[in-house]
């Protein structure tokens, strides 16, 4: 823990209970890693079938170097394609 780091935190929402991912130098990075991430969560737990927004689909939040946290949400066509 010798540098701040950006790190990224999983939310299983079926199990309530959170999962570190991965570390990052910076915000970009940490975003760029929070995108592909939930890329991933789309393939394998598609928001048709899970429920939408709201269903079961796992969470992405990017927790900055001094603690406080947010909610990633891509902004891609991908991610935001009507339903
Ligand atoms: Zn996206």
């Amino acid at each position: 823990m010798a540098e701040q780091q950006w790190r990224l935190m999983g939310w299983d929402t079926f199990e309530g209970s959170a999962y570190p991912l991965t570390e990052h130098e910076d915000e970009e990075a940490a975003i760029g890693a929070s995108r592909e991430r939930l890329h991933a969560l789309e393939i394998s737990q598609p928001s048709e079938i899970s429920g939408g927004q709201t269903g079961i689909q796992d969470q992405v939040f990017i927790i900055r170097p001094d603690g406080s946290r947010y909610r990633f949400q891509c902004d891609c066509p991908i991610c935001n394609r009507p339903k």
